[in-house]
């Protein structure tokens, strides 16, 4: 029960409550206790004023008078008397009478000394509030004594006290009951969205949960889980869409050598010839799938930001002169030219391998869709840190149409299909890996111009990745 929110909220409620409470009621009582003392030593004074004034007025011969004086005064809650300065009563007034006892602790007190407002508390007996003040009459000295007894101030305080003591259990009670009622209901949407976040699992990722008000505290909670939900959305359809796409690229080369396999086993009278055509097929097509294995295997590690990035320093034109002459043979078997343009010396601290793929990748487009011997012009330019790639291709173009595509995974686009029928062309992930790489450079790679007589490539990283803003995957 106490792990709940709402009877965790109620109790600290309840318990600051009970101190404000507890503390609030004991000054009110302490407070009214002193203004009743104060009325009762205020009423005292002013009858012995009263007694003091009688006496002035009077013409007193005798001491007989004295005695007589109190007897006027008749008071239905207090007494008066007169001592003489031995502690001897000379007189005391009729009604109420004072207990023996009391009367007798006064005596003492006043022998003692004791004038002003004091406190007589005898058990047995109701305790009695006095206030004894010299008296003078012709020229006898005396004390003149007023004493009240304290059960009505006592009475009062207990009913005052009564009052603010017992109306904290149930101004708690009260507020307990208001404070759980209240915790209950406004938790009750966090409860709901709870059960809602409950129903939503990873094949039903497009529900939402409800925005009631959008601008308090909740709403601001929901919205910010329907945002969590809609990236977890796009992030496991990318992914289903990347498996898709995956299993759709390995499906044709593996029947491909099925294919080619059952074939050549189908009979046995095979020739040497025949048997060597079908290694071979197998032999390009499983050189193909281990290309498609290797460039999904850097994507997936390239998303999970776990490719192992190893950088250092090196000629960028080195590099890219070295590619170009690795694609020397393929060019010259189709006729192409490849064509470097002089370059100055260009030094990096990049990952060497990954630069090495990004550029064999760019080359390795403009020869596919190069028109027989035509030229692939290769430039490299450096500036202002930025080092710039362009490849130069003469090929068909790229239709508007694919143009914002080119860079997706697996895409593409129809004439290249043509152009490259069968087992030869890419799995559409050559761009895709290309500007990852340039990107994880600081760079970017872009298509800058394509017409239907060729398109150019380029790409950019920065030479010192210490410059570079984004070091993430794309
Ligand atoms: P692939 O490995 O299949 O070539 P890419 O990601 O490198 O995949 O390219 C994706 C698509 O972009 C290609 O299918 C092609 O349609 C288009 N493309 C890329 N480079 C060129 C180019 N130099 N000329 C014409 N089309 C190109």
């Amino acid at each position: 029960m106490f792990q709940s929110v709402r009877w965790r909220l109620t109790l600290w409620y309840c318990g600051l409550l009970a101190v404000v409470l507890v503390a609030f009621s004991a000054v009110s009582y302490l407070r009214i206790a002193r203004a009743i003392r104060a009325e009762t030593d205020a009423s005292l004074a002013e009858t012995a004023r009263e007694l003091s004034a009688a006496f002035s007025h009077e013409d007193f011969e005798e001491s007989g008078a004295t005695r007589d004086v109190p007897l006027d005064f008749r008071y239905s809650d207090r007494v008066l008397l007169i001592f003489r300065t031995d502690g001897g009563l000379v007189a005391s007034s009729r009604l109420p009478g004072v207990g023996e006892r009391i009367r007798s602790e006064i005596a003492r007190r006043i022998l003692g000394g004791e004038r002003g407002f004091f406190t007589v508390d005898r058990r047995g007996s109701e305790p009695v509030r006095a206030f004894a003040t010299p008296l003078v009459v012709v020229s006898a000295r005396f004390i003149a004594v007023v004493a009240r007894g304290l059960g009505d101030e006592r009475r009062r305080l207990a009913d005052a006290g009564a009052a603010l003591f017992f109306g904290i259990p149930v101004a708690l009670l009260g507020a307990g009951v208001g404070g759980y009622v209240l915790a209950r209901y406004s938790l009750a949407p966090v409860i709901r969205m709870s059960r809602q976040a409950e129903r939503i699992g990873a094949s039903s990722l497009a529900e939402r949960i409800d925005v009631r008000n959008p601008r308090d505290e909740l709403g601001i909670l929901a919205t910010t889980w329907n945002e969590l939900l809609a990236r977890l959305e796009a992030a496991f359809a990318s992914q289903r869409r990347f498996m898709a796409d995956a299993s759709h690229e390995l499906r044709t080369p593996v029947s491909i050598l099925q294919g080619e396999a059952d074939v050549a086993l189908s009979r046995a009278d095979r020739t040497a010839d025949e048997y060597r055509d079908a290694l071979q097929v197998v032999q390009k097509t499983s050189q193909k799938l281990a290309q498609i294995v290797k460039d999904l295997f850097l994507l997936s590690r390239a998303d999970a930001d776990r490719y192992p990035v190893r950088r250092s320093r090196f000629y960028l034109d080195e590099t890219v002169a070295e590619c170009a002459r690795a694609m020397r043979t393929i060019a010259e078997s189709r006729g192409i030219e490849i064509r470097m343009e002089p370059v100055p010396e260009t030094l990096v601290f990049a990952d060497e391998e990954l630069i090495r793929r990004m550029v064999l990748n760019l080359l390795d487009n403009a020869m596919k869709y190069t028109r027989r011997h035509g030229v692939v012009r290769v430039t490299l330019s450096h500036r202002d840190g930025v080092c710039v790639l362009a490849v130069q291709d003469e090929g068909p173009g790229i239709p508007g149409e694919d143009r914002a595509r080119i860079f997706e995974r697996f895409f593409r686009s129809s004439p290249a299909a043509e152009h490259e029928p069968g087992q030869g062309g890419g799995a559409g992930l050559g761009l895709a890996i290309a500007r990852w790489i340039a990107q994880l450079h600081g760079g970017e790679v872009q298509l800058r111009e394509t017409s239907p007589s060729g398109s150019t490539f380029v790409a950019e990283i920065r030479a010192d990745p210490a410059d570079a803003d984004s070091d993430g995957p794309f």
